[in-house]
Protein backbone atom coordinates (compact mmCIF):
# COMPACT_ATOMS: atom_id res chain seq x y z
CA UNK A 1 0.00 0.00 0.00
CA UNK A 2 1.31 3.74 -1.05
CA UNK A 3 1.29 6.16 2.25
CA UNK A 4 -1.10 7.87 -0.04
CA UNK A 5 -3.52 4.91 0.30
CA UNK A 6 -2.81 4.25 3.80
CA UNK A 7 -4.07 8.10 4.56
CA UNK A 8 -7.39 7.46 3.02
CA UNK A 9 -9.69 5.91 5.44
CA UNK A 10 -11.33 2.32 4.04
CA UNK A 11 -15.75 2.08 3.20
CA UNK A 12 -16.95 -1.08 4.68
CA UNK A 13 -19.92 -2.19 3.05
CA UNK A 14 -22.44 -4.16 4.90
CA UNK A 15 -25.41 -5.74 3.27
CA UNK A 16 -28.01 -8.69 3.85
CA UNK A 17 -31.49 -8.95 3.44
CA UNK A 18 -33.65 -6.77 5.21
CA UNK A 19 -34.30 -7.60 8.97
CA UNK A 20 -31.21 -9.29 9.37
CA UNK A 21 -29.88 -6.80 11.46
CA UNK A 22 -27.81 -4.11 9.35
CA UNK A 23 -28.39 -1.44 11.18
CA UNK A 24 -28.13 -2.73 14.66
CA UNK A 25 -25.07 -3.82 13.97
CA UNK A 26 -23.59 -0.55 11.97
CA UNK A 27 -24.55 1.45 14.56
CA UNK A 28 -23.25 -0.66 17.15
CA UNK A 29 -19.87 -0.09 15.12
CA UNK A 30 -20.33 3.58 14.46
CA UNK A 31 -20.78 4.50 18.12
CA UNK A 32 -17.97 2.50 19.05
CA UNK A 33 -15.74 4.12 17.01
CA UNK A 34 -16.76 7.38 16.24
CA UNK A 35 -15.44 10.18 15.01
CA UNK A 36 -12.92 7.85 13.11
CA UNK A 37 -15.89 5.24 11.81
CA UNK A 38 -18.71 7.54 10.39
CA UNK A 39 -21.97 5.97 8.60
CA UNK A 40 -23.11 7.16 5.29
CA UNK A 41 -26.92 8.02 5.50
CA UNK A 42 -28.15 7.43 2.13
CA UNK A 43 -30.88 9.27 0.39
CA UNK A 44 -34.32 7.31 -0.63
CA UNK A 45 -37.47 8.20 -2.81
CA UNK A 46 -39.43 5.28 0.26
CA UNK A 47 -41.91 7.00 3.04
CA UNK A 48 -40.62 7.28 6.08
CA UNK A 49 -41.40 4.60 8.58
CA UNK A 50 -42.80 5.13 12.01
CA UNK A 51 -40.73 7.27 13.76
CA UNK A 52 -37.60 7.72 11.09
CA UNK A 53 -36.81 11.71 10.82
CA UNK A 54 -34.91 13.29 7.72
CA UNK A 55 -31.49 13.59 8.19
CA UNK A 56 -31.42 10.89 10.65
CA UNK A 57 -31.72 7.32 9.31
CA UNK A 58 -32.22 8.59 5.62
CA UNK A 59 -32.09 11.97 3.18
CA UNK A 60 -35.97 11.16 2.37
CA UNK A 61 -36.68 12.57 -1.12
CA UNK A 62 -39.59 12.24 -4.04
CA UNK A 63 -38.76 9.87 -6.81
CA UNK A 64 -38.52 13.10 -9.41
CA UNK A 65 -36.06 14.59 -6.44
CA UNK A 66 -34.09 11.48 -6.74
CA UNK A 67 -34.36 11.60 -10.43
CA UNK A 68 -32.84 15.43 -10.44
CA UNK A 69 -29.89 13.89 -8.22
CA UNK A 70 -29.03 10.96 -10.45
CA UNK A 71 -28.45 13.32 -13.45
CA UNK A 72 -26.63 15.37 -11.37
CA UNK A 73 -23.55 12.54 -10.64
CA UNK A 74 -24.69 12.68 -7.01
CA UNK A 75 -24.38 9.63 -6.19
CA UNK A 76 -21.53 7.08 -5.75
CA UNK A 77 -23.93 4.13 -6.83
CA UNK A 78 -27.79 4.01 -6.78
CA UNK A 79 -30.25 1.40 -7.02
CA UNK A 80 -33.87 0.35 -7.16
CA UNK A 81 -34.65 -1.93 -4.13
CA UNK A 82 -38.10 -2.98 -3.14
CA UNK A 83 -39.50 -0.37 -5.89
CA UNK A 84 -37.92 2.75 -4.73
CA UNK A 85 -34.61 4.24 -5.26
CA UNK A 86 -31.89 4.21 -2.71
CA UNK A 87 -28.48 6.10 -3.27
CA UNK A 88 -25.29 6.25 -1.19
CA UNK A 89 -24.11 10.21 -1.73
CA UNK A 90 -21.21 11.00 -3.22
CA UNK A 91 -19.45 13.95 -1.97
CA UNK A 92 -20.00 12.40 2.05
CA UNK A 93 -18.17 9.26 0.71
CA UNK A 94 -15.32 10.79 -0.75
CA UNK A 95 -14.55 13.86 1.70
CA UNK A 96 -14.56 11.52 4.68
CA UNK A 97 -12.50 8.89 3.05
CA UNK A 98 -10.02 11.47 1.78
CA UNK A 99 -9.80 12.81 5.17
CA UNK A 100 -8.74 9.45 6.64
CA UNK A 101 -12.04 8.79 8.54
CA UNK A 102 -13.36 5.19 7.41
CA UNK A 103 -17.10 4.96 6.57
CA UNK A 104 -19.92 2.06 6.84
CA UNK A 105 -22.35 1.59 3.76
CA UNK A 106 -25.39 -0.04 4.80
CA UNK A 107 -26.82 -0.71 1.06
CA UNK A 108 -28.04 -3.53 -0.66
CA UNK A 109 -25.82 -5.69 -2.73
CA UNK A 110 -26.70 -4.11 -6.13
CA UNK A 111 -24.92 -0.88 -4.56
CA UNK A 112 -22.08 -3.11 -3.08
CA UNK A 113 -21.03 -4.79 -6.40
CA UNK A 114 -20.80 -1.06 -8.28
CA UNK A 115 -18.99 0.33 -5.38
CA UNK A 116 -16.76 -2.72 -4.93
CA UNK A 117 -15.92 -2.13 -9.01
CA UNK A 118 -15.51 1.21 -8.72
CA UNK A 119 -13.01 0.98 -5.22
CA UNK A 120 -11.62 -2.21 -5.28
CA UNK A 121 -10.15 -1.80 -1.69
CA UNK A 122 -13.82 -1.54 -0.18
CA UNK A 123 -14.22 -4.02 2.05
CA UNK A 124 -16.97 -6.38 1.83
CA UNK A 125 -19.37 -7.98 4.70
CA UNK A 126 -22.33 -9.79 3.78
CA UNK A 127 -25.19 -10.79 7.11
CA UNK A 128 -26.72 -13.72 6.99
CA UNK A 129 -30.12 -15.00 9.00
CA UNK A 130 -30.22 -17.97 11.17
CA UNK A 131 -32.95 -18.98 8.67
CA UNK A 132 -35.97 -17.50 6.80
CA UNK A 133 -38.01 -18.24 9.77
CA UNK A 134 -36.62 -15.74 11.97
CA UNK A 135 -35.82 -12.89 9.30
CA UNK A 136 -39.78 -12.87 8.82
CA UNK A 137 -40.15 -13.03 12.61
CA UNK A 138 -37.49 -9.82 12.86
CA UNK A 139 -39.04 -7.80 10.32
CA UNK A 140 -42.49 -8.61 11.61
CA UNK A 141 -41.28 -7.67 15.26
CA UNK A 142 -39.90 -4.38 13.63
CA UNK A 143 -43.79 -3.96 12.79
CA UNK A 144 -42.93 -1.38 10.41
CA UNK A 145 -43.62 -2.68 6.98
CA UNK A 146 -46.97 -3.45 5.56
CA UNK A 147 -48.14 -7.01 4.76
CA UNK A 148 -47.43 -6.53 1.02
CA UNK A 149 -43.74 -4.75 2.14
CA UNK A 150 -42.98 -7.70 4.10
CA UNK A 151 -43.46 -10.14 0.62
CA UNK A 152 -41.02 -8.33 -0.82
CA UNK A 153 -38.60 -8.58 1.36
CA UNK A 154 -39.15 -12.41 2.07
CA UNK A 155 -38.54 -12.69 -1.90
CA UNK A 156 -35.52 -10.10 -2.37
CA UNK A 157 -33.50 -11.71 0.35
CA UNK A 158 -33.34 -15.21 -1.28
CA UNK A 159 -31.61 -12.72 -4.21
CA UNK A 160 -29.92 -11.38 -2.18
CA UNK A 161 -28.33 -14.57 -0.07
CA UNK A 162 -27.62 -15.67 -3.38
CA UNK A 163 -24.94 -12.68 -3.94
CA UNK A 164 -23.59 -13.42 -0.71
CA UNK A 165 -20.68 -15.44 -2.55
CA UNK A 166 -19.41 -11.78 -4.00
CA UNK A 167 -18.88 -10.75 -0.21
CA UNK A 168 -15.30 -11.21 1.55
CA UNK A 169 -16.84 -11.50 4.54
CA UNK A 170 -20.05 -13.43 5.86
CA UNK A 171 -21.27 -13.25 9.51
CA UNK A 172 -24.53 -14.94 10.50
CA UNK A 173 -26.65 -12.85 12.84
CA UNK A 174 -27.77 -14.95 15.32
CA UNK A 175 -26.91 -14.52 19.13
CA UNK A 176 -26.74 -10.45 18.58
CA UNK A 177 -24.05 -10.45 21.06
CA UNK A 178 -21.95 -12.66 19.31
CA UNK A 179 -22.55 -11.02 15.67
CA UNK A 180 -21.05 -7.71 17.21
CA UNK A 181 -18.62 -8.93 18.49
CA UNK A 182 -17.30 -10.77 15.05
CA UNK A 183 -17.96 -7.93 12.98
CA UNK A 184 -15.89 -5.58 15.52
CA UNK A 185 -12.80 -7.99 15.29
CA UNK A 186 -13.23 -7.20 10.84
CA UNK A 187 -13.33 -4.21 11.63
CA UNK A 188 -10.39 -4.10 13.63
CA UNK A 189 -7.99 -5.65 11.97
CA UNK A 190 -8.24 -3.12 9.54
CA UNK A 191 -8.84 0.73 11.10
P1 LIG B 1 -31.91 -4.33 8.79
O1 LIG B 1 -31.20 -3.01 8.99
O2 LIG B 1 -31.00 -5.40 8.29
O3 LIG B 1 -33.15 -4.21 7.97
P2 LIG B 1 -32.48 -4.11 11.65
O4 LIG B 1 -31.14 -3.77 12.19
O5 LIG B 1 -33.49 -3.02 11.52
O6 LIG B 1 -32.36 -4.87 10.23
O7 LIG B 1 -33.04 -5.30 12.54
C1 LIG B 1 -34.35 -5.82 12.31
C2 LIG B 1 -34.97 -6.21 13.65
O8 LIG B 1 -34.32 -7.39 14.15
C3 LIG B 1 -34.84 -5.13 14.71
O9 LIG B 1 -36.02 -5.11 15.48
C4 LIG B 1 -33.65 -5.63 15.55
O10 LIG B 1 -33.68 -5.15 16.88
C5 LIG B 1 -33.83 -7.16 15.47
N1 LIG B 1 -32.58 -7.92 15.59
C6 LIG B 1 -31.37 -7.64 15.05
N2 LIG B 1 -30.46 -8.60 15.34
C7 LIG B 1 -31.11 -9.52 16.09
C8 LIG B 1 -30.71 -10.77 16.71
N3 LIG B 1 -29.48 -11.26 16.61
N4 LIG B 1 -31.64 -11.45 17.40
C9 LIG B 1 -32.92 -10.98 17.51
N5 LIG B 1 -33.36 -9.80 16.96
C10 LIG B 1 -32.47 -9.08 16.25
P1 LIG C 1 -34.94 -0.23 4.23
O1 LIG C 1 -36.06 0.29 3.37
O2 LIG C 1 -35.31 -1.50 4.95
O3 LIG C 1 -34.36 0.82 5.13
O4 LIG C 1 -33.75 -0.63 3.25
C1 LIG C 1 -33.99 -1.49 2.19
C2 LIG C 1 -32.70 -1.90 1.53
O5 LIG C 1 -32.07 -0.78 0.90
C3 LIG C 1 -31.64 -2.49 2.47
O6 LIG C 1 -31.11 -3.65 1.84
C4 LIG C 1 -30.58 -1.43 2.53
O7 LIG C 1 -29.30 -1.95 2.76
C5 LIG C 1 -30.69 -0.85 1.12
N1 LIG C 1 -30.10 0.48 1.02
C6 LIG C 1 -30.16 1.48 1.92
N2 LIG C 1 -29.48 2.54 1.49
C7 LIG C 1 -28.97 2.21 0.26
C8 LIG C 1 -28.16 2.90 -0.70
O8 LIG C 1 -27.74 4.04 -0.54
N3 LIG C 1 -27.87 2.23 -1.84
C9 LIG C 1 -28.29 0.96 -2.07
N4 LIG C 1 -27.93 0.38 -3.21
N5 LIG C 1 -29.05 0.28 -1.20
C10 LIG C 1 -29.39 0.90 -0.04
Amino acid sequence: MTSEQSKKGYIFIVSGPSGVGKTVLCNYIVDKYKPQVVYSISTTSREPRGGEKDGQEYNFCTASEFEEAIKKDAFAEWACVHGNYYGTPRKFLMDNINEGRHVVLNIDVQGGMKIHKEYPEAIMIFILPPSFEELEHRIRGRNMDSEESLKKRMINARKEIDCSKEYKYCLINDDLEKAKADLEKIFLSYI
